[in-house]
């Protein structure tokens, strides 16, 4: 499997179906989705509307697709899109977007614009049109296992500090396990003491678990930079290692695209249904809560407040259990305005954090979220995804705020009573 590249205006007419009709000819120009993006609210630029962003799709579609388009373009009333479009709309599709889905969730009409912008990106990474960090991420995790390099060496050498500091083993491609546990490549090189603290949780619930030594890496850059096919060749990778190692189910770790990527795409991009069950982690640690495997003593009594991921809690619907979580380990909890589904993305999401041109940006449309924490004043923020955690870090010290930010896995661990029930 390789990145593929192509012509252009061919592979972008490729994405053109019913759907993406239906798009266009339903929106209704209420410029709602506009007011719901942050790229939009933070810099006034008409440039980052949404609906803006669709605009190469939306000419050829009406160009191409559409009786009224066709006789414009044959009266030469209309000016064909050209390779040179695409070029100038690759920094668009790609730098002002972080697919968060709060545009989606504002359509009045129920358009899926992030589905559309997705699509829009397929041609554009099909045609080569992609930033080059993407792309180069995406090679590196066909030709090895991380986006970022983290190779298996290094996988094994945390795997085993993390065992000897919390003194609970971790074995590796352990067969028969109850759980294949994927890990993103953030969480390996800036917060691997996750792995000590599931360890530490997956030992309470009683319940085992192995990592694949073939299949470590959660993250998917294929959905990221909009390549089916390479999305596709990482959820099957993972699927091939649990039916390799018989377990019973895989969870998907902090991570907010991994987790729609497997949890939620994963069939359709492999073609097949899935014969084991895959549960990100919140959700997993809230069922076990449930069924009374997770005791907890003492709480948190600093002020805290929690960063729903996009992926996790618009997209995914893990709001609540992310809440019931807090509740074990928060002893004073505050809510930000617009948390939950409607929360602002830390916008980093959607490939930006890997994508460097794109920094300046995100650290302006970072604006939303810095308004929220400001109103209630926490002195701790807790999410559950290593990419926002990242994220937020960056730009929390980048607007001299000094606010930890927290990982709930990490959390419930430090509080847990470690005897199995
Ligand atoms: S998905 Fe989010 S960032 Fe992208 S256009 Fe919609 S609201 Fe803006
Ligand atoms: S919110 Fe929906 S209907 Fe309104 S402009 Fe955006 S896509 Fe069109």
């Amino acid at each position: 499997m390789t990145l593929s590249l192509g012509n252009g205006l061919a592979a972008l007419r490729e994405q053109i179906d019913a759907p993406v009709a239906a798009f266009f000819s339903s929106c209704v120009h209420c410029g709602l989705c506009a007011e719901a993006c942050l790229f939009y609210t933070e810099t006034g630029d008409p440039h980052y509307a949404p609906i803006r962003k669709l605009e190469p799709l939306r000419r050829l579609w009406s160009r191409e697709f559409t009786l009224f388009g066709r006789i414009g373009a044959a009266l030469g009333l209309s000016r064909p899109l050209t390779e040179a479009d695409l070029a100038e709309w690759e920094v668009l599709v790609y730098d002002s977007c972080t697919l968060c889905g709060r545009c989606s969730l504002a359509c009045p009409v129920g358009n899926d614009l992030t589905a559309m912008i997705r699509k829009l990106r397929e041609g554009m990474t099909a045609a080569g049109y992609a930033p080059e960090g993407l792309k180069k991420a995406a090679v590196r995790a066909l030709t090895g296992i991380s986006p970022v390099g983290v190779g298996e060496h290094s996988v094994r050498k945390l795997v085993e500090a993390q065992a000897a500091a919390c003194g609970i083993p971790i074995e590796m491609d352990k067969e028969g396990a109850d759980w294949l546990v994927t890990i993103s490549s953030i969480e390996f090189i800036a917060f691997p003491e996750v792995l000590g603290a599931l360890a530490k949780l997956f030992k309470a619930a009683g319940a085992t678990w192995t990592i694949a030594s073939d299949a470590y890496e959660a993250t998917n850059i294929g959905v990221q930079i909009g390549s089916r096919d390479v999305a596709g060749t990482l959820v099957q990778r993972i699927v091939d290692a649990a039916h390799r190692l018989k377990v019973k189910g895989v969870v998907t770790p902090e991570c907010g695209h991994a987790y729609q990527a497997l949890r939620w795409e994963g069939p359709n991009l492999i073609g097949a249904a899935y014969d084991v069950e895959v549960i990100h982690i919140i959700d997993l640690l809230d069922r076990w809560r449930a069924a009374g495997k997770l005791k907890t003593s003492g709480k948190d009594t600093s002020r805290l407040t929690y960063h729903d991921p996009c992926q996790i809690s618009r997209r995914g619907g893990l709001e609540p259990q992310a809440r019931r979580l807090m509740a074990m380990v928060a002893a004073d909890f505050v809510e930000t305005a617009d948390a939950g589904p409607w929360n602002w993305c830390c916008g980093g999401g959607g490939g930006l954090s890997a994508n460097h041109r794109a920094k300046d940006l995100r650290l302006t449309v970072f604006g939303p979220k810095k308004r929220q924490l400001e109103a209630v004043k926490p002195e701790g923020l807790v999410t559950a995804c290593s990419n926002c955690r990242n994220i937020l870090e960056e730009a929390l010290q980048h607007y001299d705020m000094d606010l930890p930010v927290l990982g709930l896995v990490e959390m419930l661990a430090e509080y847990l009573d470690e005897e199995p029930s």
